[in-house]
């Protein structure tokens, strides 16, 4: 589980269980900082294609990126002395810590204390450094699954639509 869709949807739904939780609403813009961090680790994908360097799953997915991300936003909103800089930076760090969360009951885990070695995952506990490879390599098996990963993901980012259409929430 770690392509687009369900990563948003993971956030998503980070979002409505604080809000049911806390019955506060979350501000327009903080809910962009939110799905914004259920994005961004993955972000490295786009740096693995553009120069070829097979770097996905390093800083983007460990505890550093969790506190540098959330810190620069805040020093960043500080400097456009935005009164919800506190807030974003919170929420762009829910959104990253539920793709970490995620993306840990991957088989082959995240390195959670990069640049420390070894993966984390719930399924193997800690393992040590084994690159994954990038996303389109693997033989025809691997890509096979990877194929119907992603097709799952389609069909969460779908359902999720439709709910969303459902709850009038959206209109087309
Ligand atoms: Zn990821």
């Amino acid at each position: 589980m770690s392509f687009a869709f369900g990563h948003l949807v993971g956030a998503w739904l980070a979002g409505k269980i604080y809000e049911y939780f806390s019955k506060n609403k979350i501000s327009h813009y903080a809910w962009f900082f939110l799905i914004l961090g259920g994005l961004l680790p993955d972000a490295d994908f786009l740096l693995d294609w553009i120069f070829g360097y097979d770097v996905h799953r390093t800083i983007t997915h460990s505890f550093l990126f969790l506190l540098l991300a959330p810190l620069l936003a805040y020093l960043l909103f500080s400097i456009l002395k935005n009164s919800e800089k506190k807030k974003f930076a919170i929420f762009l760090g829910l959104g990253i810590l539920t793709h970490l969360f995620l993306d840990s009951f991957s088989s082959y885990g995240i390195p959670i204390l990069w640049p420390k070695e070894g993966y984390f995952s719930f399924f193997s506990g800690f393992t040590p450094y084994l690159p994954e490879g990038g996303l389109l390599e693997g033989n025809a098996e691997v890509l096979l699954y990877k194929l119907k990963l992603t097709i799952v993901d389609m069909a969460i980012g779908t359902a999720w639509i439709f709910y969303l259409w459902f709850r009038k929430k959206i209109q087309f």
